[in-house]
């Protein structure tokens, strides 16, 4: 059995974030680290890089859904080291 289906068995079988079962079973890295986070769907594994694993990113992502568009300013986010993603 490869890893990422024995890893698949002991989450549960599901998607490590959406809880579905997936097609295609990735392997999630985190990439500081390269510590295995967990078997995520490939939905939910894009959904990470896309995002650029940039929590605060993340974290707008759910207001700005949730408010339908309305946001703070995005230039709250420019004085963190880690919003190299915005440029
Ligand atoms: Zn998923």
């Amino acid at each position: 059995m490869d890893e990422s289906k024995d890893l698949l068995l002991q989450q549960g079988g599901v998607c490590k974030l959406c809880g579905e079962m997936p097609k295609k079973a990735c392997i999630d890295h985190c990439h500081t680290t390269k510590k295995i986070r967990g078997i995520l769907c490939n939905h939910c594994n894009l959904a990470i890089g896309h995002a650029r694993e940039n929590i605060k990113l993340l974290s707008r992502m759910i207001t700005y859904v949730q408010n339908n568009g309305d946001l703070y300013p995005v230039d709250c986010l420019t004085d963190e080291s880690d919003a190299g993603w915005l440029h």
